[in-house]
C-alpha cells in the first residue's frame, strides 16, 4: 500500500500536450478514477505512473520513493488493461503463478498464494482451464488474479471492463469495488464511463484536453461541478446549460423570455465575482412542479421520455429547453403548460469566459 504523489507532470508528444501540469495526490488505500473523454490524457497519466511513458517534466512518487528513473518492474505496481493478455498455452493457475515464478518464489508458497487469490476471486474451480475455455469475465478475473498475486503497492487499471457485456460489467464493477475494499490497496483506474467512475471510486479526477478539471468525491463532482466541462460531462441526462446575464435580481437569456429570479445570496455572489456573461446550469431532478404561485418559470411540454422507473420531460421556455425528472405516475401531455419550481440551493452559475463555477 502506498500513496502516489504527482507534481507538475507534463507529457508532450511532439507538440501535442497529452498532460498539462498535473498535480495530484492519491491517498494510500484510495480507489481513484481518472475520467474523461477520449484523448483527455488519462491513459498517458496512468502510463507515466507505471513507467511505460517517461514524463517530459515533473515528478512521480510512489510511497516515499521518487520513481522517475525506475523501470516499470521496479515500481512495485501491477497493471490490468482492457486487453488482458493471458498466455493462451498456460492454465489459469499457471497464468496467475507466472509473476511469482519469475520472482523465483518457492513452489509451496506459489501454490498457497495462487489458491488464496483464486478463492478471493471465486475461480478455484477454473484453475485447470486454459484461457480459451474461459468466458470473458472469467478471463478478466484470471488477469486480475495475476495482478493481485504479486501483492503490489499499487494497482493500475486501464478500462479493464470495456470488453465485457453490460450485465457482466455491472457484476465486475461490484466485485472490483469489494475487492479493492478488502485488499485496501491503492487503485488508479482509467475509464471514460461515468457510471463506472461514480459507482466505484472514492474520488474522481475529471480531465479534459490534458488538464485536470476537478477532483472530488462522486457526489462532489455531480453536485458541485467546478467547470462548465464537468457540468456537461457528468450526469445522464447532463446538466442543462443556458447562456445569459444578470438583470436586476434575475438571470435572463438573450431573448429575455427565460427569466428566473435568483435569491439574494446568489445575486450577491455573482455581483462580487463581476462576470457579466453567465451560464445557468440545472439538473433534471432539481426542478419540480410548483405548488405555490407565482411559479419560478412556466414550461411547455415538448417531449416525454418514459424510462420505466422515471420519465424525463423536455420543457420549452421561449427558445430554451429544461428537463424535468418525474415519477412514472406523473402524466403530462405534449403542449401542457407546467408551473415550475427551481431548487435555488442546487442551481449553478458559471462564468462564460473562464468557464469556472461562480455559484
Ligand atoms: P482514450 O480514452 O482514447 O484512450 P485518453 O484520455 O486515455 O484517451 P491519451 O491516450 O492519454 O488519452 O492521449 C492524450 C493525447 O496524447 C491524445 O491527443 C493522443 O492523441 C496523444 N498521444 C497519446 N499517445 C501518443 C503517442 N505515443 N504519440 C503521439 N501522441 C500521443
Amino acid at each position: 500500500m502506498a500513496e502516489i504523489r504527482i507534481t507538475n507532470l507534463i507529457k508532450r508528444f511532439g507538440d501535442v500536450y497529452a498532460v498539462r501540469d498535473l498535480n495530484l495526490t492519491i491517498n494510500d488505500g484510495e480507489f481513484l478514477v481518472l475520467l474523461g473523454p477520449s484523448g483527455c490524457g488519462k491513459t498517458t497519466t496512468l502510463r507515466s505512473i507505471a513507467g511505460l511513458e517517461r514524463q517530459t517534466e515533473g515528478d512521480i512518487f510512489i510511497g516515499p520513493r521518487l520513481v522517475n528513473d525506475l523501470r516499470p518492474g521496479d515500481r512495485d505496481i501491477a497493471m490490468v488493461f482492457q486487453f488482458y493478455a493471458l498466455y493462451p498455452h498456460l492454465t489459469a493457475f499457471d497464468n496467475i503463478a507466472f509473476p511469482l515464478r519469475a520472482q523465483r518464489i518457492p513452489i509451496p508458497e506459489i501454490e498457497q498464494r495462487v489458491r488464496a487469490v483464486a478463492a478471493q476471486l471465486r475461480i478455484e474451480h477454473l484453475l485447470n482451464r486454459r484461457p480459451r475455455q474461459l468466458s470473458g469475465g472469467e478471463q478478466q478475473r484470471v488477469a486480475l488474479g495475476r495482478a493481485m498475486v504479486r501483492r503490489p503497492q499499487v494497482f493500475l487499471m486501464d478500462e479493464p471492463l470495456t470488453n465485457l457485456d453490460a450485465a457482466l460489467r455491472a457484476d465486475m464493477r461490484t466485485e472490483l469495488k469489494h475487492l479493492q475494499h478488502e485488499l485496501a490497496t491503492t487503485m488508479v483506474y482509467v475509464t471514460h464511463d461515468q457510471v463506472e467512475a461514480m459507482s466505484m471510486s472514492h474520488r474522481i479526477v475529471v480531465m479534459n484536453l490534458g488538464v485536470l478539471q476537478q477532483i472530488g468525491t462522486p457526489l462532489d463532482v455531480y453536485r458541485r461541478p467546478a467547470t462548465l466541462f464537468v457540468a456537461g460531462f457528468i450526469g445522464s441526462p447532463p446538466m442543462r446549460l443556458i447562456d445569459g446575464e444578470l438583470a436586476d435580481d434575475a438571470f435572463i437569456d438573450p431573448s429575455g423570455i427565460f427569466r428566473l429570479k435568483l435569491n439574494a445570496p446568489t445575486v450577491a455572489r455573482i455581483r462580487e465575482h463581476g462576470a457579466t456573461k453567465l451560464v445557468f446550469g440545472i439538473r433534471p431532478e432539481e426542478i419540480t412542479i410548483a405548488q405555490e404561485t407565482p411559479p419560478d418559470l412556466i414550461g411547455i411540454v415538448a417531449l416525454r421520455e418514459p424510462l420505466g422507473d422515471e420519465t424525463i420531460y423536455d420543457l420549452q421556455i421561449g427558445t430554451q429547453l429544461l428537463q424535468l425528472r418525474a415519477a412514472p405516475t406523473l402524466r403530462l401531455n405534449l403542449g401542457d403548460q407546467v408551473p415550475l419550481k427551481i431548487d435555488q440551493q442546487a442551481l449553478r452559475i458559471f462564468d462564460r469566459q473562464s468557464e469556472q463555477a461562480i455559484v
